[in-house]
C-alpha cells in the first residue's frame, strides 16, 4: 500500500481513485492534468527527518513513503537522485549575492533531471504489466526513459523532433529504443505520441499527461531542503519548457510544508527562453493559460522549447502560489551563461541548464530578489548533451584553443601571453 488518497483534476476538482483512471480526468482530456493527493498523517507515520538521517540510500527511493509506489515495489537499478548541491561563492560574489547553491542534476544516470520522472514511469509501467513504454520528448525525457527501460529490459518507443541534438539521439539508439524522428516540432511529436499510445495500448510517460511524472520530479525539492538542513532557500531558479519540473518542485515543497519539515515556502522563479516564453508572457499579462493559444517556439535551448507548455496549470500555480516570478532570457544570454556558470562553479550545463543562471542574472538586474538571501540554481542537464552549442558559447566568449606545432617554442609563445 502507498499513501495516495486520490487523483484530483486541476480543472474541475473531481477526485478519482488511483485505479479509476490511468492518466487524465476523463472530462477534460489532455488539459485535465491531475494532482496526486496523499494522506500526510499516514506518510508521517512511516518517514521522518530523523529516520532519513540514518537512511544510507542516497537515491530518490529514500523518500518512498512520499511516492506513489508500494513499499515493496521493485525499483530500477540505476541510481537516480542524490545529486550534489554545491556552494558557489564566486558566482554569488560576482552578482553581489550572499549565498548561491548549484544543484547539479547533470549528474543523473542519463545526464538530465528527467531521470527522476522516468524512474517512476518504469515502476508504474511494471506495476501495470506493460510491455512497451512510450514518450514524446525534446530529447532528455526520452533518453531518461530509454536508459531506465534498458536497466530493467523494458521495450520503448520514442517520438522526438528530428532536430534534437545528436548526443540525445545517440543515447536513445545506444539504449536500444525504437526511435521515431518526427519531421516537426516537439508539440507535433507530443500529439502523435498520445495518439499512438492510445491506439496500441502502450504505457504513456508523457509529461503533464502521466500524473506520476511530477511526483518523481518533486524529489529534487526534498533533496535541496534536506541538503540545506531543512532550511528552505529563499528562491529556486529553474528553467521552464512544459512546466513539469517547476510544478514538481512546488509539489515537493508543499509536501514538506504539510509534514512540517520546512517552515517557509521558497519562491519559485521560472526561467524561459525569450523565443519560447508562453508562460512568462501569460504571467506578465495575466492571461488564462487554458485559453491562450500556442506560440511558435524557437530557442537554442532545445529542452525548453515548447509552444504549448503541457503542464501550464501546475507551472502557473507554482509561480503564483509561491510569490515567485517568470523571467525570459535571450538565446545570447543563455549561451553566455554556459561558460560563466562553468568557470564560476565547475558545473558544465546544456543550454536549458545554464538558463537557470541567466535567469538569476536577470532577476538581480530587475531587482526581483534581495541580495542577502539564499538562492538555489537547479542545473537540469549536462553540457555534454549539446557540445555544438557549448562550442558556440565559448567562441562567443572569445575563448579559443591555441593551435600549435609540437614544439616548445610554440608553447612558450602561448605561455608568455598568460596573465600571471
Ligand atoms: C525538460 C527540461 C527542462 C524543462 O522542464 P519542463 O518540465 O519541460 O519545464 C529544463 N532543462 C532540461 C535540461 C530539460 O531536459
Ligand atoms: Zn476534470
Amino acid at each position: 500500500m502507498n499513501h495516495v488518497l486520490h487523483l484530483k483534476c486541476l480543472i474541475c476538482g473531481r477526485t478519482y481513485a488511483p485505479d479509476e483512471i490511468d492518466y487524465v480526468c476523463p472530462l477534460h482530456g489532455s488539459d485535465g492534468i491531475v494532482d496526486v493527493v496523499y494522506d500526510y498523517d499516514a506518510v508521517g507515520r512511516r518517514i521522518s527527518r530523523q529516520q532519513l538521517r540514518h537512511n544510507g540510500d542516497p537515491t530518490i527511493w529514500r523518500y518512498k513513503p512520499l511516492l506513489p509506489v508500494s513499499p515493496d515495489a521493485a525499483v530500477p537499478p540505476l541510481a537516480v537522485g542524490g545529486t550534489p548541491l554545491y556552494a558557489a561563492p564566486r558566482l554569488a560574489a560576482e552578482l553581489g549575492l550572499r549565498r548561491v547553491w548549484v544543484k547539479d542534476d547533470g549528474r543523473q544516470p542519463t545526464a538530465s533531471f528527467k531521470d527522476r520522472a522516468s524512474a517512476l514511469a518504469v515502476v508504474k509501467a511494471q506495476e501495470k504489466g506493460a510491455t512497451i513504454v512510450t514518450t514524446a520528448s525534446t530529447g532528455n525525457a526520452a533518453a531518461a526513459l530509454s536508459g531506465l527501460c534498458a536497466s530493467v529490459g523494458l521495450q520503448n518507443v520514442i517520438f522526438v523532433p528530428a532536430s534534437a541534438p545528436q548526443a540525445k539521439i545517440a543515447q536513445l539508439l545506444v539504449f536500444g529504443a525504437t526511435v521515431l524522428l518526427v519531421e516537426g516540432t516537439y508539440d507535433d511529436a507530443f500529439d502523435l505520441c498520445l495518439q499512438a499510445a492510445a491506439h496500441y495500448g502502450w504505457y504513456n510517460r508523457n509529461t503533464a499527461y502521466n500524473p506520476y511524472m511530477s511526483e518523481g520530479k518533486k524529489t529534487a525539492s526534498y533533496e535541496i531542503c534536506e541538503q540545506l538542513g531543512w532550511q528552505a532557500p529563499a528562491a529556486i531558479f529553474v528553467s521552464v519548457g512544459d512546466g513539469c519540473i517547476i510544478g514538481g518542485l512546488h509539489k515537493g515543497l508543499k509536501d514538506l510544508l504539510a509534514l512540517g519539515w520546512i517552515d517557509r515556502m521558497p519562491r519559485l522563479i521560472g526561467v524561459q527562453a525569450a523565443g519560447s516564453n508562453y508562460l512568462a508572457e501569460a504571467w506578465e499579462k495575466g492571461e488564462n493559460v487554458l485559453t491562450k493559444p500556442p506560440i511558435a517556439a524557437h530557442t537554442v535551448a532545445d529542452s525548453i522549447s515548447a509552444g504549448l507548455p503541457r503542464d501550464r496549470l501546475k507551472a502557473m500555480a507554482a509561480v503564483q502560489e509561491t510569490g515567485g516570478a517568470f523571467v525570459a532570457v535571450s538565446d545570447a544570454e543563455i549561451l553566455a551563461a554556459i561558460p560563466t556558470l562553468a568557470r564560476g562553479s565547475g558545473v558544465f550545463a546544456e543550454p536549458a541548464g545554464a538558463a537557470a543562471y541567466a535567469g538569476l542574472v536577470k532577476a538581480v538586474d530587475k531587482g526581483l530578489i534581495s541580495v542577502d538571501e539564499t538562492f538555489v540554481l537547479l542545473i537540469t542537464g549536462s553540457g555534454l548533451k549539446d557540445v555544438q552549442n557549448a562550442m558556440v558559447s565559448v567562441t562567443n566568449a572569445g575563448n579559443q584553443p591555441h593551435h600549435i606545432a609540437p614544439d616548445m617554442a610554440d608553447v612558450q609563445q602561448v605561455v608568455s601571453q598568460l596573465r600571471s
